[in-house]
């Protein structure tokens, strides 16, 4: 878990906390690493990484992560996640936008890169046409 409720962070300050919460990815494997952090609407910030698996299919996602410490704290709102690497723009995954559809179909993702320059655009935009809970009513 990142910082405290209070004061919103910037887009940048976003980016850096997803790019320290990459300091701890967990890739013996694919040694691609990737940080993300999750701005609830409070304001508080949950981060997490990669962590990869012997047994590939376990691993899980730095999106993934940071949502599941987020919900699991009882954060159930999200404004924007920043995602970082140092390699190529680290785009969600498939299981990630979905995950993130469920809780934020509104989330605004920033995509950075090694030198923290970002794309920055909505979820919705990654994931069209979403399925999410009001797909079951
Ligand atoms: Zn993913």
């Amino acid at each position: 878990t990142g910082g405290g409720a209070g004061m919103k962070p910037t887009d940048a300050e976003l980016i850096r906390a997803a790019f320290k919460a990459r300091s701890f990815a967990y890739t013996p494997y694919s040694h691609f690493k990737v940080g993300a952090a999750l701005l609830a609407k409070n304001g508080m910030v949950y981060t997490g990484c990669n962590i990869e698996n012997a047994g590939y299919t376990a691993t899980n996602c730095a999106e993934r992560t940071a949502l599941f410490k987020a919900v699991s704290e009882g954060a159930r709102d999200f404004t924007a996640i920043a995602i970082a690497s140092n390699g190529s723009a680290p785009y969600p995954c498939g299981a990630c936008r979905q995950m993130l559809y469920e809780f934020a179909p509104g989330l605004t993702v920033l995509v950075a890169q090694r030198d923290h320059s970002f794309v920055k655009l909505p979820l919705s935009e990654l994931l069209t046409h979403g399925f999410g809970p009001k797909s079951l009513l």
